[in-house]
């Protein structure tokens, strides 16, 4: 039976790694809408490629382009919000939330509101807005299929246990770019060497928050709200093979681990399958090359940022919108030039010692939130600067 997908975010590295594995299934899988920040280009051809029903592109200054592209096919061009919302609850039964940054909330929202099934890369939406987002899967009966490796593989170790039969989950991490580096090494480092992850090809930003553990941070709140356990029974543990997916202990003492190479489509292909599995070209796992693989206990000196999300976890509320947004408004910022590289973390720091905590009754909230500590931030951050 084919199923109806929409893919939000499909220029980017998770989107064109879902697109890989619709290419090579065109049975399964009938694409109805794609959307972009601004490349209207590569939106086009994915739209024409997969006979797409609708192409958004965020940027309103490219949709001339993207009508011109896409003139005598049957893809419709649009812009703006309503038009992402209706790209992720119109005719999908399946949708890929695969847009980086707070930027992806309202149509995941959209989507989870709708009731559909919900392939989630897009850590950010539910690091912002958890609790709201769980409720509204819960009274919808939306299923939120996470695609982050490491939730990807609790949430295939957790299959057919009852929650209270576990008791705690191990996320792994690589250690990103900087696992050996030296504080004043870590002081120095470019966008070139931050972005330079030894397993992973992936977007800039998040790059950036795995050479911080920032990602790791993120996956923590991310597994807080997607598997209902509390900080305390979320371990990190370092990894530098990336292997191990991640893990889940049991209350009789047994772990389980997924493991496989390290490959996007592995993760995507399960969500784009569930309950079923689909077949990737991945590598597969010859552990007898690998040969060893090693555990590190992370070094919350060198990587603070791990810290500051866990203690964002632990204050709820508000903390976790606010650490995001400075981090997201920071990451840029490192990105552009404008600060240094242990500034980012020294900017989360800063905005989270004067915030307000106050929980958000609503996505309305959320995005305000999210809005006034952008504006603080860039007034902090001119502290920060070279
Ligand atoms: P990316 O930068 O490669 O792609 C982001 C996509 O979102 C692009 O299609 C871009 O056009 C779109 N986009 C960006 N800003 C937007 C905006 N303001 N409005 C609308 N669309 C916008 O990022 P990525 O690496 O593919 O990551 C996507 C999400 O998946 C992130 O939340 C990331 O944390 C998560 N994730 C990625 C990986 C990975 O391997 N790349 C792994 C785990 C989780
Ligand atoms: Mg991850």
């Amino acid at each position: 039976m084919r199923r109806k997908i929409s893919i939000l975010g499909a220029t980017g590295s998770i989107g064109k790694s879902t697109l890989d594995l619709v290419d090579r299934s065109p049975d399964l899988f009938d694409v109805v809408a794609v959307t972009a920040a601004t490349n209207s280009e590569a939106l086009a051809d994915i739209a024409r490629r997969t006979g797409a029903r609708l192409a958004v592109v965020a940027d309103e200054t490219r949709l001339a382009d993207l009508q011109q592209r896409l003139a005598g096919t049957s893809t419709g061009a649009a812009t703006g919000e309503q038009a992402l919302i209706e790209a992720a609850s119109e005719e999908a039964e399946l949708v890929i939330a695969a847009i980086v940054g707070c930027a992806g909330l309202t149509p995941v929202m959209a989507a989870v509101e709708a009731g559909r099934t919900v392939a989630l890369a897009n850590k950010e939406a539910l690091v912002t807005a958890g609790a709201l987002m769980t409720d509204a899967a819960a009274r919808t009966g939306a299923a939120l299929l996470p695609v982050d490796s490491e939730h990807n593989a609790i949430f295939q170790c957790l299959a057919g246990s009852r929650r209270e039969d576990v008791s705690k989950i191990i996320l792994t991490a690589s250690g990103g770019p900087f696992r050996t580096a030296s504080p004043e090494q870590i002081g120095e480092a470019t966008p070139a060497q931050a972005v330079a992850h030894p397993n992973w090809s992936m977007g800039a930003k998040i790059s950036v928050d795995s050479a911080t553990l920032m990602n790791k941070g993120l996956e923590l709140i991310e597994a807080h709200y997607l598997f209902g356990l509390a900080s305390e029974r979320i371990d990190v543990l370092i990894h530098p093979q990336s292997v191990i997916h991640s893990m889940v202990e049991f209350v009789d003492g047994s772990v389980l681990a997924q493991l496989g190479t390290p490959d996007m489509r592995i993760p995507i292909a399960y969500a784009l399958a569930w309950p079923e599995r689909l077949e990737t070209p991945a590598q597969r796992l010859d552990l007898a090359s690998i040969a060893r693989l090693d555990f590190e206990v992370p070094d919350l000196t060198r990587f603070p940022a791990l810290v500051l999300a866990r203690n964002a976890l632990e204050a709820g509320g508000a903390a976790p919108i606010v650490l995001n947004a400075a981090n997201e408004v920071a990451v840029a910022s490192f990105l552009a030039g404008a600060i240094r590289f242990t500034g980012i973390v020294n900017v989360v720091e800063d905005a989270l010692g004067e915030a307000d905590f106050t929980p958000p009754r609503s996505i309305g909230d959320v995005l305000e939130i999210d809005r006034a500590t952008r504006a603080r931030v860039e007034t902090l951050m001119k502290a920060h600067c070279h």
